[in-house]
């Protein structure tokens, strides 16, 4: 099995780069913002509460988080592994998803890191609030979760370091979708060489 996490900030690009990924890797793809947003769309009160957390820019609380993982987690089968996209956010995420994997006697393969500038991902977020009907796209609550990411998640990567299996990808200015997915592509097929 090849688990991968893509981290990165809000609006780095690891919704693309993952789908691209699973799909050429024959991966399960697993959006936490995703899988929020469902249920937000469900209109049930998990999803009202969910879209008040959301909706304000704050992480939902990892509880929460977790509960609506668990439901998901343990279909995830068929596929030759799982893209975690937008998980762990919170050092307790990463706990979670270290037994999470052990229980399931796996374990956590690569973890790519989407690097890109505050202000790029200021402009790209400001640019898809154009289209994405977010309610979490809008200037201040872009902010937020950029602050959020700094404080609380980019904090994730020092759980990890020790381990070997984090690279940096830089997903800056004059890289392309194309671009970038050819170094997270070097990285995965390196990775399945090397075992
Ligand atoms: P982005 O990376 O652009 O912020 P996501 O779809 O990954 O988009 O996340 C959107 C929102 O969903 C986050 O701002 C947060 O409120 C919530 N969310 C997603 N994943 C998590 C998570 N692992 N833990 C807590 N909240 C999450």
């Amino acid at each position: 099995m090849l688990n991968i996490v893509i981290f990165g900030g809000p609006g780095s690009g690891k919704g693309t780069q993952s789908a691209l990924i699973a799909e050429k890797y024959n991966l399960i793809h697993l959006s936490t913002g995703d899988l929020l947003r469902d249920e937000v769309a469900s209109g049930s009160e998990l999803g009202k509460l969910i879209h008040s957390f959301i909706d304000k820019g704050n992480l939902v609380p990892d509880q929460l988080m977790l509960d609506i993982l668990s439901r998901t987690i343990d279909n995830l089968n068929g596929k030759k592994g799982v893209i975690f996209d937008g998980f762990p956010r919170t050092i307790a995420q990463a706990e979670a998803l270290d037994e999470i994997l052990e229980k399931r006697n796996e374990k956590l393969n690569l973890l790519l890191h989407l690097k890109v500038a505050d202000e790029i991902l200021q402009e790209r977020m400001l640019f898809r609030s154009k289209t994405s009907g977010r309610s979490d796209d809008t200037p201040e609550t872009i902010k937020k979760r950029i602050d959020i990411y700094h404080q609380v998640t980019a904090p994730v990567i020092n759980y990890y370091r020790h381990r070997g299996l984090y690279h940096a990808i830089k997903g800056n200015g004059s890289g392309t979708v194309e671009t970038i997915f050819a170094e997270v592509s070097s990285y995965i097929s390196a990775y399945q060489q090397k075992r």
